[in-house]
């Protein structure tokens, strides 16, 4: 099969919101550092992070709110209007090319597992990272661990910025 042509739904709580992510993501981090952690009320992020225009509103809006960021450049976060889940966020490094999707938010979550982990130096000590992942203490070097097709695509994605 091929990987490009997949497709992953995804959407809010109360159903509002639906979108459809076109491809595959370029790569899936999980985000273990304390920001994300107080985002999500949890112990990670789980971000897919795929070019904004893959990214279809098949139903409804989104409301984006500025939030703050662990760079302090801020994030914006695009929530349901309705039920305020949030689906994705913009980052200012990645800028608008680039939304980060929250996995946990698609239809079928189990499709996307972490590709690398994050800040682990503030990963949960009961969270286990399997051995074979990668994983780095902070941030890390797109050029060192994406792969080629992904790196391509962000090459594009960046070329489009107006
Ligand atoms: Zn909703
Ligand atoms: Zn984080």
């Amino acid at each position: 099969m091929n990987t490009q042509s997949e497709t992953f739904d995804g959407g809010c709580t109360c159903r509002f919101v639906r979108y459809r992510m076109a491809s595959k993501p370029l790569i899936v981090h999980c985000c273990h550092c304390r920001w994300c952690q107080r985002e999500s009320g949890a112990s990670f992020a789980l971000n897919a992070l795929i070019e904004a225009d893959r990214v279809q509103l098949l139903h409804g809006d989104v409301e984006v709110i500025s939030t703050p960021s662990k760079s302090g450049n801020g994030q914006k976060i695009a929530r349901c209007p309705k039920c305020r889940i949030a689906v994705w966020s913009n980052y200012y490094q990645a800028g608008e090319v680039i939304r980060f999707i929250r996995v946990g938010s698609l239809d079928e979550p189990d499709r996307l597992p972490p590709d690398i982990h994050i800040y682990t130096t503030t990963k949960q000590p009961w969270v286990v990272i399997p051995p074979g992942t990668p994983a780095v203490a902070e941030l890390y070097s797109l050029r060192e661990l994406w792969p080629k097709e992904s790196l391509e695509r962000m090459a594009q994605a960046r070329a489009q910025k107006p």
